[in-house]
């Protein structure tokens, strides 16, 4: 057993459990002992006013940021002890991140852009650009391919983002506030299609988002308050339900 084996804490059917995490920044305590279940397939929403720690939730659960205490624990390791090299690897064959502002690679085309993660899996350029031509067309943007991410709208910008978080086929897509730049139309398109291609091929979606219409796409919803996940957003059970989640 490895080291980042041991001690597995409860919530042994998700995908991706995290236990009383903790995370400061200074003085400012971002998580507070928050917990939540990430199950395989499913969409969930994580809401919470701004500054409630939605993004650290995020960041540490896709082993972006190491929290302070507390365990993630994904398919048998624990992200949160896992050497960085290792972390790495995983978060590139594992996971896909999709951001506000899509953090598109300005210099590339929308089809390099796509086609990056599975090149720096090793697919050979050929293979590659096919692959993100189709994934491109499954999100209505085929037709953006030689665009560079400046010459785009946001709505086509964000659905090549979740393009390119998708192409690799990933177990997890964490997507931070995906439509919080977009009108209302375009961020409906796009998580229409985060929504109907996540539940295509059974990829567990953590949703990030503090619009009520956007969580509606999810299939559960926990609110955070002050670092602490609730399990009922509309804040009427205290956190202690979340031990007896699962
Ligand atoms: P949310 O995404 O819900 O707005 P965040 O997780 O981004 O919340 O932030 C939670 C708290 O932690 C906020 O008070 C924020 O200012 C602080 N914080 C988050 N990241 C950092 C950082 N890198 N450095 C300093 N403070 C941070
Ligand atoms: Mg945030």
């Amino acid at each position: 057993m490895s080291p980042w084996q041991e001690q597995r804490p409860s919530g042994a059917n998700a995908l991706i459990s995290a236990r009383d995490l903790r995370k400061s920044y200074g003085r400012t305590e971002a998580l507070r002992g928050a917990s939540v279940d990430l199950h395989q397939g499913e969409i969930l929403a994580v809401t919470g006013t701004s500054g409630s720690g939605k993004s650290s939730l995020l960041h540490c659960l896709a082993g972006i940021v190491r929290p302070d205490e507390g365990a993630v624990t994904y398919a048998d390791e624990r992200l949160d002890r896992l050497p960085e090299k290792r972390l790495s690897e995983l978060r590139r064959s594992d996971f896909g991140v999709v951001f506000q502002f899509g953090q598109l690679i300005p210099e590339l085309s929308a089809l390099d852009n796509v086609a990056l993660p599975l090149l720096l899996a090793g697919k050979r350029r050929r293979e590659a650009n096919e692959k993100a031509g189709e994934w491109l067309e499954r999100f209505g943007v085929r037709g953006q391919s030689d665009v560079r991410p400046g010459e785009m709208s946001g709505g086509q910008g964000q659905r090549v983002a979740l393009a390119r978080a998708l192409v690799t086929e990933p177990k997890a897509v964490f997507a931070d506030e995906p439509t919080g730049a977009l009108d209302s139309l375009s961020g409906e398109q796009v998580m229409t299609a985060l929504a109907h291609t996540a539940r295509e091929s059974g990829t567990a979606v953590l949703l990030i988002t503090h619009d009520a219409q956007v969580a509606a796409y999810a299939d559960r919803e926990v609110a955070l308050r002050d670092g602490v996940v609730h399990l009922d957003p509309a804040g009427t059970v205290g956190q202690e339900a979340v031990r007896h989640e699962g």
